[in-house]
């Protein structure tokens, strides 16, 4: 597996996998790679002849307040992970190397982003949208590989590929979950052992909602109801959201449609965990 910091020798690479016409994915993370993660490059590898996980905590995507300084970090252990699962290059760059001195371009995507994580996060999809074309155009992939435990994330990533003609079929892949039930995230270790035991609430109350949404509730106040009881029910828990939407345009609704998002974003302790169903 190729190991490179520098966006000259993707490039380099990806010329000659393109000459001998190899089909490449790509799948884009912030590291610290767990079985979450895994799943993606695993399904990245079978779909494709040559593919690249890209390493990289993008700034831009951060708010003033949020994580950037603390977000967990293990280069090596990453590596070896994606040895494991044989990927065949790693691309993790600088910052300095993605963002040049005087950087004032930025892609993004309306609508999609007003909702949801888009309200308390207000500029972090215009920096996920841009360091994703970035990544596209630096791998030139037939395919990307996105969680849906960032639903929003790959509602959006799918619909700028396809308004801006990228070119690129977006992949989504499901949710990989901890024995109970938490949805693996790197900002998992954030929890102290209490907080651990108390973020499966969020599971909890989601799967809640998924039976009343597919027991035929239409109301959709009455689901947003009942998974904010269960999570209120849990004293180190603290929403910033539970929001029901459409899973085409995001947008709130007071029926339940035939495709739909449940999302939400709860703050345990200090850490600020998402999770989501979809039933479509
Ligand atoms: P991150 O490193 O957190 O930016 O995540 C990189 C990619 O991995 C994103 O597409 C995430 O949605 C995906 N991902 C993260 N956690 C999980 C999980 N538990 N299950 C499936 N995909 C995940």
């Amino acid at each position: 597996m190729l190991r490179t910091t520098t966006k000259q020798e993707v490039r380099e690479q990806v010329k000659a996998w393109k000459a001998e016409g190899l089909s490449i994915g790509l799948v884009p993370t912030m590291g610290y790679l767990h079985e979450g993660h895994g799943s993606l490059i695993a399904r990245a590898r079978k779909e494709n002849d040559r593919v690249i996980v890209s390493d990289f905590v993008n700034p831009i995507q951060f708010g003033p307040k949020e994580d950037l300084a603390t977000y967990p970090r293990d280069f090596e252990a990453d590596c070896k992970l994606c040895e494991e699962l044989g990927a065949d290059l790693i691309f993790h760059p600088e910052p300095e190397e993605m963002y040049a001195e005087n950087f004032h371009s930025y892609v993004g995507v309306n609508v999609l982003s007003e909702n949801l994580c888009g309200k308390s996060r207000p500029i972090h999809f215009n920096g996920v949208c841009t360091v994703v074309t970035k990544l596209f155009m630096l791998s030139q992939a037939d395919r990307a590989y996105f969680g849906q435990k960032d639903a929003q994330q790959l509602a959006i990533v799918r619909r700028m590929a396809r308004d801006l003609d990228y070119n690129i079929e977006i992949v989504g892949c499901p949710i990989i979950r901890e024995e109970d039930g938490l949805a693996k995230s790197s900002r998992n270790t954030y929890l102290s052992a209490e907080e651990r035991k108390a973020a499966v609430v969020l599971h909890r109350a989601l799967t809640l909602g998924e039976q009343l949404v597919r027991s035929g509730e239409k109301d959709a106040a009455k689901v947003v109801a009942a998974i904010t009881k269960e999570i209120e029910a849990e004293p180190l828990a603290r929403i910033d959201y539970v929001e029901l939407v459409d899973w085409n345009e995001l947008q709130p609704q007071s029926v339940v449609p035939d495709q739909v998002l449940v999302a939400v974003a709860v703050y345990i302790g200090k850490t600020r965990l998402i999770d989501n169903f979809i039933v479509e």
